[in-house]
C-alpha cells in the first residue's frame, strides 16, 4: 500500500482498535504508521464473521475507508500546472472517495477547460470537442486513446448532459471518475511539465553554446 501522506510504497505494521458492532457488521479503526514519514493513517473497517461449513469462521471485510488524512492517494499536481487548471483537479481528487459523481463532474470540467484553453478547441459540447482533438490528432496517440475512453467509459451517449454541461453532477459508471483523473494527470504532464523541461534544457544548452562562441539553438 501507499502511505497517504508521502505516497511512498510501504509495508506498515498496523494495529486495530475495535469500536463496536451493528447490523452492518463489526467495526474497527486500523492504525498504520509509515516508516518513511512517521505519520499515522487511520482506516475505518467493517467486517463480518462468516461461518464455513466445517464450523470454523472467517473474517470477511465489507468496507475499508481512509478517514485520516483526508486523502487522494494521488501525486501532488506538478508545480508547472497553473492554478487555473489544477484547482478543479485537486477538488476532484479530494471528493473522489466520498462522491465519484461530484469528482467526475469536476474532472470533466477541468478537461474541457484544458481543451478550450490550451488546444484552442471550442464546440458546443465536450464530446464534440474530444472528437475534434481526435480528428486533428492534436495529442500523441496514447493520449488520444485515453481521452476517447473518457467518452466511452462515461457512456456519454446515454448521458448527453455529461457532455453538454460538463460540470453537471450525473451518475457515473464504475471506474469513470478514476479514469478521468488518470487522463488529466497525463495531460498535465504532456501540456505543462514536458514543455517546461525542454525549455530549461534548451536554456542550459544555449548557455554552453554561447560560452563556446557558437550560435544558439533555435
Ligand atoms: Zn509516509
Amino acid at each position: 500500500m501507499k502511505c497517504p501522506h508521502c505516497l511512498v510504497e510501504i509495508y506498515p505494521n498496523s494495529k486495530r482498535v475495535g469500536i463496536g458492532t451493528d447490523k452492518d457488521g463489526s467495526w474497527y479503526i486500523e492504525v498504520t504508521q509509515c516508516p518513511g514519514c512517521n505519520k499515522n493513517s487511520y482506516y475505518l473497517v467493517c467486517y463480518e464473521l462468516r461461518t464455513n461449513p466445517g464450523g470454523t469462521s472467517k473474517e470477511v471485510t465489507k468496507s475499508t475507508n481512509l478517514i485520516y488524512p483526508k486523502g487522494t492517494n494521488r501525486y501532488p499536481v506538478p508545480l508547472e500546472v497553473p492554478a487555473d487548471f489544477s484547482k478543479d483537479y485537486i477538488q476532484s481528487c479530494l471528493v473522489l472517495s466520498d462522491s465519484p459523481m461530484a469528482s467526475a463532474a469536476l474532472s470533466r470540467r477541468c478537461l474541457q477547460h484544458i481543451l478550450r484553453d490550451k488546444l484552442k478547441i471550442k464546440k458546443s459540447d465536450l464530446a464534440k470537442e474530444i472528437q475534434e482533438v481526435i480528428d486533428n490528432a492534436l495529442l500523441p496517440a496514447d493520449l488520444l486513446e485515453s481521452i476517447d475512453a473518457i467518452r466511452n467509459i462515461g457512456n456519454f451517449a446515454a448521458h448527453p448532459i455529461k457532455s453538454q454541461s460538463s460540470g453537471e453532477i450525473v451518475d457515473v459508471e464504475p471506474g469513470e471518475a478514476e479514469w478521468n483523473l488518470d487522463v488529466l494527470e497525463m495531460l498535465f504532464d504532456y501540456l505543462f511539465v514536458r514543455p517546461e523541461i525542454v525549455k530549461k534544457k534548451k536554456l542550459a544548452l544555449n548557455a554552453k553554446l554561447s560560452d563556446a562562441g557558437k550560435p544558439n539553438m533555435k
